[in-house]
């Protein structure tokens, strides 16, 4: 049996009901905040991942897809390719590449689709796996340095998971520095690493040398005590810094948008400055952070775009959906009813009936005539239906027909013009 590639996955009826109503509401909400849609190609070259996302960083020095594209004409060279890991990258060499930053305006751009890394395997982490996301950027002028940026994409953040009906996440905040003030940090870090490195993973060794920053992503849990002792970034920021975290703090505590101060979390990529965040839901273990994002305000610049500073995030749609399947399975797209001809030629009136109540905007499904009762109650069950319409010869004479409902099993007759109001009540 051929089955699916280690990492990858179907998603199956009924979930994809629930995957539809994430998709539907993020359009909803975005739209609101005038978030307008950007599609990228799945594949990009390798160097925009290595450049924008960083050569040390998990994701590209272990976690990328890449192949050499052997070129199939003279006109063309090979080159390096790589199905994206992310899609922050793409979209800010798409904003290079068309000059979107030519209105002087914010470009609000919002995506949805699949992402591709070669992580390990478990609940809730997928090689291919699925984001929603969103970037502002444009340039200084038209504001996108701004703090009431930042504050606004949480808020639509917010409005998101309310909208989607996530309860009980929690919001960690925190500034990372910038170009100016991040290397006094990292000497900072390589400092105190110096003295602890041996004690750490190979990794970290590493890291403490290359990115001293990345250290402070390690999973490792024997690693954990010592990274608790570093130096903290918050201690190294500089004024202005200091003080575009505190604007976005008072902006979001004037929304009342709650949210917890993670000193530690700087985020696996490299091209964050400043504000990093992540909402991280209880119900999803070891994986629990549904969505992580921040500000990028060097990232087009280090690509050989414009200055466009930026803030973006991306939401792991796998586990928005797996926090939320409990919670919304039940309620969504419920089938009402579930039609039964009951006799030989009744096949025919069962349909009409059955396009009728659909029409009408009721969720209908209908058996076949060849089943027997017993068998055609028992697909009305296993379909989750709440009522059972019967169509026997005498019910289409009588244009009135039987109808239980499967949850109390009690049944009505109820004439055709009446039907639908019945069911929808
Ligand atoms: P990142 O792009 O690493 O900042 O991740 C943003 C979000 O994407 C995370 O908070 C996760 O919810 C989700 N995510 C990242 N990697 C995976 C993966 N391998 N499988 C499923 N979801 C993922």
């Amino acid at each position: 049996m051929i089955k699916a590639v280690r990492g990858t996955r179907d998603l199956l009826p009924p979930d994809t009901e629930l995957w539809n109503f994430v998709d539907h509401k993020v359009r909803e909400v975005f739209a609101r905040y005038n978030y307008h849609e950007i599609r990228t190609p799945l594949f990009e070259s390798t160097e925009l991942f290595a450049r924008g996302v960083g050569e040390e960083t998990d994701i590209v020095s272990k976690e990328m897809f890449t192949w050499e594209d052997k070129a199939r004409a003279a006109s063309e060279k090979s080159q390096s390719l790589t199905l994206r890991p992310e899609n922050t990258a793409g979209v800010v060499r798409s904003y290079i590449e068309h000059e979107l930053g030519r209105s002087g305006l914010l470009q609000k751009l919002y995506y949805i689709g699949p992402q591709f890394r070669r992580e390990r395997p478990q609940k809730g982490r997928y090689r291919q796996f699925y984001q929603i996301g969103a970037e502002v950027l444009g340039p200084p002028t038209a504001g996108s340095e701004l703090p009431i940026r930042d504050a606004e994409i949480l808020d639509m953040l917010t409005a998101l998971l309310d909208a989607v009906g996530l309860q009980g996440w929690t919001l960690y905040l925190n500034s990372v520095g910038c170009l100016n003030c991040r290397p006094a940090y990292n000497q900072a870090l390589r400092e105190a690493l110096a003295g602890v490195k041996d004690q750490l993973c190979a990794d970290c060794q590493r890291r403490a040398e290359t990115n001293p920053l990345r250290v402070l992503d390690c999973k490792i849990p024997a690693d954990q005590p010592i990274i608790e002792k570093l130096p903290k970034i918050a201690d190294y920021l500089d004024d202005d810094c200091r003080n575009h975290f505190a604007q976005v703090r008072a902006i979001l505590d004037t929304l009342e948008v709650p949210y917890q101060i993670n000193e530690r979390m700087v985020r696996g990529l490299d091209y964050y400055t400043r504000t990093t965040f992540e909402f991280t839901h209880g119900e999803l273990g070891a994986q629990s952070a549904v969505l992580g994002g921040g500000r990028y305000d060097g990232l087009s610049e280090q690509l050989g775009g414009p200055k466009a500073p930026g803030i973006g995030f991306a939401i792991g749609e796998d586990r928005l959906v797996l926090a939320l399947q409990a919670q919304l399975a039940q309620a969504l797209a419920p089938l009402k009813a579930f039609v039964i001809p009951l006799g030989a030629g009744m096949n025919r009136h069962a349909l009409k009936l059955t396009r009728e109540l659909r029409a009408s905007g009721i969720t209908a499904d209908v058996g076949d005539e060849s089943f027997r009762m017993k068998k055609s109650f028992e697909t009305a069950e296993k379909l989750g239906a709440k009522f059972v319409v019967i169509v026997g010869e005498n019910e289409v004479q009588a244009s009135a027909f039987a109808v239980k409902n499967l949850k109390s099993g009690e049944q009505t007759t109820v004439p055709r013009a009446e039907l639908t109001r019945f069911l929808e009540d």
